[in-house]
């Protein structure tokens, strides 16, 4: 393991490196740390999944990983804390429902106190020079690695998983254990889909190994199955929510798995 700047690099396999940096160091609401950043390394094509919170530079640490390899920047979604430090990167891929989001400067202004780290930057983080989209279904070649995207809509609009051809699957923030940041009560049934979804993915194509963008990782399929059975019982756990201000959302515990809190947006 080693550490630069704000940056934990951990080598979890012989091709793939994962860069973590604690979110609760922006500030103690958030909860899941660390996020974890993948850094995937192909023969001729190395993939980066995702930038962080953009307060410490991490091109240079990606540049000295990949040697001679060309770089792939994705984000797994637009949430700040995976697309902050794009603009390090000449091209970013973001799914198409969420390019609109990274296009332009990120604006933080509106909760001055939750990003005050970010003031010295005036609460406006500029985007990638180019971003590109990605389509469901779509395959990248990395050499001897090859990747396809999965469209999987719940946590976000535009959230996707990848899926390696020799069987690990990077989850973003569709599947890790923590917070369950989901959107309103009526979204609930797209998340379900999703995560089913993804469990027969699994089978189908053999995964055993999970890579989630927090906390522990890698884990395994139990992950998601265990997530599947908590957000289908936030139904009948709904008379027990209670109201989360720093997130304007519902709070539901599940006193049977606290490895999960679910946060269900009142927006
Ligand atoms: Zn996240």
């Amino acid at each position: 393991m080693n550490s630069s700047s704000d940056f934990t690099i951990k080598r979890l396999t012989t091709d793939l490196y994962c860069i973590q940096e604690n979110i609760s160091d922006i500030n103690p609401i958030y909860t899941n740390d660390p996020i974890n950043l993948y850094l995937l390394l192909g023969d001729h094509t190395a993939l980066l999944l995702d930038t962080g919170c953009g307060l410490s530079p991490l091109k240079p640490i990606v540049k000295e990983l990949i040697k001679e390899r060309e770089l792939l920047v994705f984000n797994s979604h637009a949430h700040w804390d995976h697309v902050l430090g794009n603009h390090e990167f000449k091209e970013v891929y973001i799914h198409e429902n969420e390019a609109s989001k990274v296009s332009r400067s990120y604006d933080l202004s509106g909760s001055k106190k939750v990003f005050s780290k970010y003031s010295d930057r005036n609460y406006s983080i500029p985007p990638a020079e180019n971003v590109k989209v990605l389509h469901d279904g779509e395959f990248f070649d990395l050499g001897d690695i090859k990747i396809e995207i999965i469209h999987a809509p719940g946590h976000s609009p535009g959230s996707i998983c990848l899926l390696t051809d020799d069987c690990r699957l990077f989850t973003g923030d569709v599947a890790y254990y923590g917070d369950q940041f989901l959107p309103n009560r009526q979204q609930i049934p797209r998340v379900i889909d999703t995560l089913s979804m993804l469990i027969d993915l699994c089978e189908k194509c053999g995964v055993k190994t999970l890579y989630p963008a927090h906390q522990q990782t890698p884990c395994d399929t139990t992950l998601l199955n265990e997530l599947l059975q908590g957000v289908k019982k936030i139904e009948s756990l709904w008379h027990k929510r209670t109201f989360q201000k720093d997130f304007y959302a519902w709070e539901i515990n599940d006193p049977e798995n606290e490895r999960f809190r679910y946060l269900v947006s009142r927006f």
